[in-house]
């Protein structure tokens, strides 16, 4: 008589922003960090199953989606439904299929481009008005290991992710920076009663 929450992610940005990098990277960061840490905040994460991971799939639409299972300590299940395009973030049409029923949706820009902001910040507003009213919305500075060529501030950043009440984090995908804290936090703001 387990509870079982399953919740579909989006990930959005405009291309080389490095989002396959980056939940690639946090797929992996599941398997061999530390498991207990997330969903730290609702409930402790006994164990992770590794029997449960899914494979790689691509769908009619060409894009991909990882299952990802985590058994919590009272028989509760949380399964998320990580969702990369495979290029389709061009196709400007197809995007509503893609965050249909989300749950959650990480934006992704890249810190040494500015135009990617934009395209985040398009994003987001396009989320805000067609996706479901109570997704949960994260937004990902990428490739902070990249200081050197910053062309985007932090402070900027932040001020707008806080105006538009987005959870906001500078992530790098190369060195694993902030990849973890970035999607527990999501699973922080997510229903789960
Ligand atoms: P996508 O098109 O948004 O899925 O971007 P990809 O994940 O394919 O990444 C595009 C390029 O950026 C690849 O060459 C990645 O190796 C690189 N990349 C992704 N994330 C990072 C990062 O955090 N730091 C650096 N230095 N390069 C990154
Ligand atoms: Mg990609």
């Amino acid at each position: 008589s387990g509870k079982l929450y399953q919740f579909k992610l989006v990930l959005l940005g405009e291309s080389a922003v490095g989002k396959s990098s980056f939940y690639t990277v946090y797929i992996q960061t599941l398997y061999i960090g530390d498991l207990d840490d997330v969903f730290q905040a609702k409930i402790l994460v006994l164990r992770f199953v590794k029997d449960q991971f899914d494979d790689y799939r691509e769908s009619t639409i060409g894009a991909a989606f990882l299952t990802q299972t985590i058994s919590l300590d009272d028989n509760t299940t949380v399964k998320f439904e990580i969702w990369d395009t495979a290029g389709q973030e061009r196709y400007k049409s197809l995007a509503p299929m893609y965050y249909r029923n989300a749950n959650c949706a990480v934006v992704v820009y890249d810190i040494t481009q500015p135009s990617s902001l934009d395209k985040a910040k398009s994003w987001v507003k396009e989320l805000q008005r067609q996706a479901d009213p109570n997704i949960v919305i994260a937004l990902a500075g990428n490739k902070s290991d990249l200081s050197a060529r910053r062309a985007i501030d932090s402070e900027e950043a932040q001020a707008y992710a806080a105006d538009t009440g987005l959870l906001f984090f500078e992530t790098s995908a190369k060195t694993a920076v902030n990849v973890n804290e970035l999607f527990i936090s999501i699973a922080k703001k997510m229903p789960l009663e």
